[in-house]
């Protein structure tokens, strides 16, 4: 209770408790909260912890912001040091000594030794703004406007990105026509009854096909938005071969499936083929810190000085922890080969749970899987008992009828298997104990 002796910014019980200024003065756009409405006051590792005291285990990250976990030691120790020590912040694109370092490290421990010859892009802080420099370079390159996307594909929520984004409800709250783009089937889209990239081809090749020649195609390995469809690395090789053959940019968005989720580096490695350009965000700062790059091959690196320009391009602090997760996560290939055993295992874990329920079938691809139930309205109410139960997990697809696991991959083999019984329980919570296996 306020009384006017008091300061008005005390923590009074009425400014320290409750939801009731989110509701009354944010505005109604805001989604996560709805499905999980505890106030968040901390987090360590794999856990989130609630101003009531609640813990909750964390199979969502940061929706792949935080794929080493929450305050990791490695990332936040060099943080505070900068801080302290009266370091850059803000530069906008001068050179600073942590640009440097992040560059060194991105250069020496990623493209180095994946054989990756890649121009670094810094087009602001978030993923929609690498797709939107992607998309802009390659029409200025190719002097086309055209691009071609995927059925279910998510790309973004700008013009531009979400010209290119499948979604029905998001692309109406464009409240433009989104234009320049077109969409093509997706790896799978008709369950094999049609060969792949029939379609494509014979447009291509028919000059009375009515289909402009695209300046660029953008794809995801791993739809996370769209349902957890995981293309098949020989399908994601030939659209590569494809590209080639008609001169067309291909542009892979890594915003959410790079940076280890897959269980390498970049999603597209073990496919055998380099795009040319490539979006990544979400965890290339590692800390949950905004950052992004759009990685270019040089000959598409031809943007003039200043034109793609912005305020927020390169964080420093995004920088130092960025480096850090590298040097701590990326020096050897340790990381990756844990990072696929808890893949296998939670793909295993997954299984067992979908075995039990008819027409349920696991989706995805390394730590970015999940279980795709029949009745779509399944996946959304065991989120929210696995909400009740301590557990974080969404939901994915056209109908969210996708449940979708995104562990930290820096996440224990205790915690990985605990979130898992929390799944199992919170499945039959709402679909019954199912067909024992
Ligand atoms: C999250 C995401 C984006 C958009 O990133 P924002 O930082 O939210 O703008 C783009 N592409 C993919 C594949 C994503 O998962």
């Amino acid at each position: 209770m306020t009384t006017t002796t008091e300061p008005a910014h005390t923590d009074t019980p009425q400014a320290a408790g409750g939801t009731a200024i989110f509701d009354s003065l944010e505005s109604q756009v805001r989604s996560y909260c709805r499905s999980w409405p505890a106030v968040m006051t901390h987090s360590q590792g794999s856990t989130l912890t609630s101003e009531d005291g609640r813990e909750f285990l964390d199979f969502f990250a940061g929706a792949g912001a935080l794929n080493y976990g929450h305050n990791n030691p490695a990332l936040l120790d060099p943080l505070l040091d900068y801080l302290r020590e009266g370091r850059i912040l803000h530069s906008l694109d001068m050179h600073t000594s942590a640009k440097r370092d992040f560059l060194q490290a991105f250069s020496d421990l990623i493209l180095e030794p994946r054989n990756l010859d890649y121009k670094v892009m810094f087009p602001g802080p978030t993923g929609t703004n690498s797709v939107e420099a992607a998309l802009k370079l390659a029409r200025k390159v190719t002097g086309r406007q055209h691009v071609l996307s995927f059925t279910n594909a998510f790309h973004g929520m700008t013009l531009g990105s979400l010209a290119v984004t499948g979604n029905s409800m998001k692309r109406k709250g464009a409240g433009i026509p989104l234009t320049n783009s077109s969409k093509i089937p997706y790896d799978d889209y008709f369950n094999g009854a049609v060969d792949d990239f029939m379609w494509l081809e014979r447009v291509l090749q028919d000059s009375g096909s009515g289909v402009d020649k695209p300046a660029a195609i953008i794809v995801e390995s791993v739809q996370g938005e769209g349902g957890l469809n995981a293309a098949r690395l020989e399908w994601l090789k030939a659209l590569s071969d494809l590209c080639r053959e008609y001169d067309i940019i291909l542009i892979v968005d890594d915003v959410q499936a790079g940076c280890g989720r897959t269980g390498t580096f970049f999603s597209f490695e073990e496919a055998g083929f380099s795009p040319d350009i490539v979006c990544l965000s979400k965890s290339i700062s590692g800390f949950g810190l905004p950052m992004a790059l759009t990685l270019i091959q040089p000959e598409l690196d031809q943007f003039e000085p200043g034109e793609h320009n912005g305020t927020f391009r390169g964080h420093n602090l995004a920088f130092v922890t960025g480096r850090a997760a590298l040097e701590r996560y990326w020096a050897d290939d340790s990381f990756q080969k844990d990072v696929q055993a808890k893949a296998a295992d939670l793909r295993a874990g997954l299984t067992r749970i979908a075995e039990r329920y008819e027409g349920a079938a696991v989706r995805g691809r390394g730590l970015l899987i999940g279980i795709a139930f029949p009745d779509a309205s399944a996946a959304g109410k065991i989120a929210t008992a696995a909400y009740e139960l301590g557990l974080l997990v969404e939901t994915s697809g056209p109908e969210d009828e996708v449940l979708k696991t995104m562990p930290p991959l820096t996440i224990t083999s205790e915690d990985l298997t605990r979130g898992l019984a929390v799944l199992e329980e919170a499945t039959a919570s709402v679909l019954g104990d199912g067909d024992p296996a």
